[in-house]
């Protein structure tokens, strides 16, 4: 069994069956294909209930990622909560759910992700980052102040 396969045989067909386990984040790595880089273990909590031939399975993923900020590029660390739900196959009486996870934490990536709240991005000119101070530019107000809307 690898990490993210489930054995459903104690599962009696009444109450759904409940899962909680700690990932290590170099395992799963590959399911965000470079979006995002997981900097701490994910916590991953699912119950189940077999369904036919089919397994329903509902729970969330915990976890801290680290992405470019969307101004300067620099790396961006946020904490992230990612909500799985689904059917997979049931194979004997295990399921797995990678694919569960990876359409969760694709949903979960942030559309915007800042370094921090007030980040200043790179100069327009020289690609100075302006989180560092002022780079010498004729400072343009109209662009800093659209960029702040
Ligand atoms: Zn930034
Ligand atoms: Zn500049």
């Amino acid at each position: 069994m690898t990490d993210l396969q489930f054995d459903l045989s104690e599962e009696n067909g009444t109450e759904p069956a409940a899962f909680k386990r700690r990932l290590d984040a170099a395992r799963l790595q590959d399911l965000l294909a470079g979006c995002a880089t997981l900097t701490a273990p994910v916590e991953l909590a699912l119950s189940a209930r077999r369904q036919g031939g089919q397994v329903v399975f509902s729970g969330s993923a915990r976890g801290e990622w680290e992405l470019p900020c969307v101004r300067c590029l620099g790396p961006a660390r946020a904490p992230f909560r990612a909500a799985l739900e689904g059917e997979a196959p049931l194979s004997g009486a295990t399921f797995d759910a990678t694919e569960g996870l990876r359409q969760a934490l694709h949903l979960a990536l942030p559309l915007g992700p800042r370094c921090r709240p007030d980040c200043r991005g790179l100069c327009p000119e020289c690609g100075a980052d302006r989180n560092q101070g002022t780079c010498g530019c004729r400072p343009d107000e109209f662009a800093a102040r659209r960029n702040d809307a």
